[in-house]
């Protein structure tokens, strides 16, 4: 029995070592081990053993069993410690390798230029606020006292989707929804985008942005449009910037004025950026006509105002030396990625 026993544990031990895979150790695991495993077999055998003799066959069976799963542990452990080793060494980092520079997106110069001008304005107390692209042509026009008939009308080159519905062709339609509102007073900035019927250039596109102002409340005076326009100028294009006033005309402003900054390039002195003239125009402004404050009901001997629309593509032409504003609607990776 006993010769028996062990001659099972040697053919385990040479079939476990000789096992190159963990399955194979599971089958012979099964083999020996199981219920119809060979060590298996021989307990079953004991019933023909002398009762004497059974506890000393007993361990002998027990221990062969011990040596089978011993070896088949052992074995296992190596298996597993190399599968490990094996996966260390595939996972190996080379940390002398180049890296990848992931490709990040970023914002485009018109957002970047109406982030600046929110922020000022903001600092300055103003609210943001928006308004609809599509517009009544009664806010667009009437409401702002451009009557039917009046030249601005045609000057401005209209898309009309219906005789009473247009695309807005300036942001000022968004002073009418405030006012609406009926809260006094009113410190606000409207940027959006305007549509006219121009053909596309250097300088035109059918689809541009403005960003409106409007201030209503008591004793407002021009004095308050220049130094409000006059820091903005500061802020926007740097300290050592100085302004003008030109007279303009607006149907919804009077006085109305064009501004001006010096030159950031020269200083004034006259440069080829701005054409030897020392000064850049950069948007147009006004006190509110008091016909556009009484269209809202707002008393015009209480309260007044002043307004201002900010050419939004302008701006950023401007600041980063752009020559041709189709270059900010092309989307050209090339030109985008430079900002
Ligand atoms: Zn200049």
């Amino acid at each position: 029995m006993k010769e028996k026993l062990n001659r099972i544990v040697e053919e385990a031990t040479s079939r476990i070592e000789s096992s190159d895979k963990l399955d194979v150790l599971n089958d012979i695991r099964v083999a020996y081990l199981g219920k119809k495993g060979e060590l298996t077999s021989v307990l079953k055998g004991m019933k023909d053993v002398l009762p004497e003799d059974r506890p000393k066959v007993g361990q002998l069976v027990n221990d062969a069993r011990k040596a089978i799963e011993d070896k088949l542990e052992e074995k296992k452990a190596a298996f597993e410690k190399k599968v490990r080793e094996d996966r260390i060494k595939a996972e190996t980092i080379d940390v002398t390798l180049p890296g990848h520079k992931p490709v990040s997106g970023h914002k485009h110069p018109n957002t970047i230029a109406l982030d600046d001008v929110e922020r000022i304005f903001i600092g300055m107390g103003y609210e943001v606020v928006e308004g609809p692209e599509i517009e009544y042509d009664y806010y667009n026009f009437e409401a702002l006292n451009i009557p039917a008939n009046h030249p601005a009308k045609d000057e401005q080159d209209t898309f009309y989707i219906n005789s009473d519905i247009v695309l807005r062709t300036q942001t000022s339609s968004v002073q009418v929804h405030e006012m609406e509102k009926g809260k006094l007073p009113i410190r606000m900035i409207a940027p959006g985008r305007v549509f006219r019927s121009d053909e596309v250039d250097a300088t035109h596109s059918p689809s541009f942005n403005q960003i409106e102002g409007l201030v209503i409340d008591k004793n407002v005076t021009f004095a308050d449009l220049k130094g409000t326009l006059a820091q903005f100028a500061k802020d926007m294009f740097g300290e050592a910037t100085k302004v003008r006033f030109r007279p303009h005309h607006f149907p919804f402003t009077e006085p109305s004025a064009e501004m001006d900054v010096s030159c950031f390039k020269c200083g004034g002195s006259g440069c080829r950026f701005c054409k030897g003239e020392g000064w850049i125009e950069i948007l147009g402004c006004g006190m509110v006509h008091p016909r556009v404050l009484e269209m809202r009901d707002i008393d015009s001997e209480e309260y007044q105002g002043f307004a201002f629309g900010i050419g939004l593509e302008r701006i950023a032409l401007l600041k980063y030396e752009i020559d041709d504003m189709r270059l900010l609607y092309e989307n050209d990776v090339r030109f985008l990625s430079q900002f």
